[in-house]
């Protein structure tokens, strides 16, 4: 067996949270595989992923934690938050009560986040248009007021999913000494 052994500089922890069915896993695969898993509501078991992404010479080692479902019952633990220093709060466009669980969330993250953590909002399901029930506007409104990075994306096209990583960590970088 050959294991090729890759060097980095920098580690990055970043979680996944947000309602059930979302798409926290699918956006977990894209992030660190770039795969789409069309019937995984719960059988993925993806608990980390992780990549390596160079940024201006430097290789930062990035790890995404994701639910085994615990969203479910909002039992996500303070060590699922610990070393975080991105977390990526999930809806679905297609589902306001997953909009309006965000305040729940965003409290959660800032309860037990350790230290300064990067907090980017996620629209997923963005290839979904015609159902659409959260508007671009009133989401990126409520980023405003909270301070948020928004996007909106797609798990299944894989539209923006790339993006949202590289920003996330070019933003983080810079916080980063
Ligand atoms: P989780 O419970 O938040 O981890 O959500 P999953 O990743 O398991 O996805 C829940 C369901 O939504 C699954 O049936 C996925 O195939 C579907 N799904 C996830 N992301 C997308 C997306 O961007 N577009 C569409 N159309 N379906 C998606
Ligand atoms: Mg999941």
């Amino acid at each position: 067996v050959y294991e090729r052994k890759v060097n980095y500089t920098h580690f990055l922890k970043y979680i996944m949270v947000g309602d059930s069915a979302v798409g926290k896993s699918n956006l977990t695969l894209q992030f660190v595989d770039r795969r789409f898993s069309p019937n995984s509501e719960f059988t993925i078991g993806v608990e980390f992923g992780s990549r390596i992404i160079d940024i201006d010479n430097k290789q930062l080692k990035i790890q995404v934690w994701d639910t085994a479902g615990q969203e479910k019952f909002r039992s996500i633990t303070r060590a699922y938050y610990r070393g975080a220093v991105g977390a990526m709060i999930v809806y679905d466009i297609t589902r306001r009560e997953t909009f309006d669980s965000l305040t729940s969330w965003l409290s959660d993250c800032r309860k037990y986040s350790t230290g300064d953590i990067t907090i980017t909002l996620i629209g997923n399901k963005s290839d979904l248009e015609s159902a659409r029930q959260v508007s671009t506007a009133e989401a990126q409104s409520f980023a405003e007021e909270h301070g948020l990075l928004f996007f909106e994306a797609s798990a299944k096209t894989g539209t923006n999913v790339n993006e949202i990583l590289i920003n996330l960590t070019i933003y983080n970088q810079n916080l980063v000494p």
